[in-house]
């Protein structure tokens, strides 16, 4: 496995590749969720990159940049253990140099759901994105789901900007007990671990009124909240939204496909998860 620190180290790496190349762009502090895009990727592309890199301008002034997990040995190691070929870990201050001035910036669908509540967190991210393709040349690059507005902004990203590769989107990978997998979990105390299951429990609440043939958007959210309301650790509802799972726009009337996610604050971690009514 190389690791490789600067973008001009990657470059050179990348002009030796011969063939597909796939991308997983990551935070690090690896989980399972990561894993699989990591496997996908490789099984399905000759080449697999997978970049570590803490992006500082997608997190808001008040937000976890200082104490997002990290922990670079042991991604390392599980990268390693899925046989990762390349891994691209960039300084902060290679990718934002001093005077850096250019920015991605979407519109639509990033004013909702996450982009409400975190302001400019897409404009952090589709840059972080669009520099990250720029750098690794991916001829697919690899999402989850987990993460589903990101996915839809990254794709309108790339045809937006007649970018070359293909963005796939791989299902959102679960605890046994359905929490779903995410670096964030590592905030949660035992007894708001244990609270947070209330996420999928509520999605799972919205996907049973719909395959029982409720339409109403608006009767699935309350019933939704209503369910979130009954935990005393679920302290803050951000959002519980049912949207056109491609632009994004709330729904009254049910049409699939439909993105039912939430974001919810437990004790102090911020929670969000997602499901799709097919
Ligand atoms: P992050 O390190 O949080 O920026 O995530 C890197 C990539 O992993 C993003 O495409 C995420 O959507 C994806 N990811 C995070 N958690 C999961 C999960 N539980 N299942 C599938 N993909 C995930």
């Amino acid at each position: 496995m190389k690791v490789i620190e600067t973008i001009a180290g990657i470059r050179q790496l990348r002009q030796q590749l011969t063939g597909l190349v796939g991308f997983v762009p990551t935070m690090g502090y690896l989980h399972d969720g990561h894993l699989s895009l990591v496997k996908h990727a490789k099984a399905e592309n000759p080449s697999a990159v997978v970049s570590i890199f803490v992006n500082p301008t997608q997190f808001g002034p008040r937000e976890d940049l200082a104490s997002y997990p990290r922990d670079i040995p042991r991604d390392l190691s599980m990268l390693e253990q899925v046989k990762t070929d390349i891994v691209f870990m960039p300084q902060a201050t290679e990718m934002y140099p001093p005077r850096y001035s250019t920015w991605v910036d979407l519109e639509k669908v990033t004013e909702r759901l996450e982009g409400e509540s975190r302001l400019g967190h897409f404009r952090g991210v589709a840059t972080i994105v669009a520099k990250l393709f720029n750098i690794v040349q991916p001829t697919r690059a690899y999402f989850g789901q987990k993460d589903a507005q990101q996915c839809v902004v990254i794709k309108k990203m790339v045809a937006d900007l007649n970018m070359n590769l293909e963005v796939v989107v791989l299902p959102t990978v679960r605890e046994p007990d359905g929490l779903a997998m995410s670096s964030r979990n590592t905030y949660l105390k035992p007894d708001e671990r244990q609270a947070a299951l209330v996420l999928y429990r509520t999605l799972k609440l919205a996907q049973k009124l719909w395959s029982q043939g409720e339409k109403d958007a608006h009767r699935i959210r309350r019933a939704m909240i209503e369910l979130i309301e009954q935990e005393p650790l679920a302290e803050v509802i951000d959002y519980v939204s049912i949207a056109d799972a491609e632009t994004l726009e709330e729904l009254h009337e049910i049409t699939p496909p439909a993105l039912v996610s939430l974001a919810v604050k437990i004790g102090k971690p911020r929670l969000i998860d997602n499901i799709v009514l097919e």
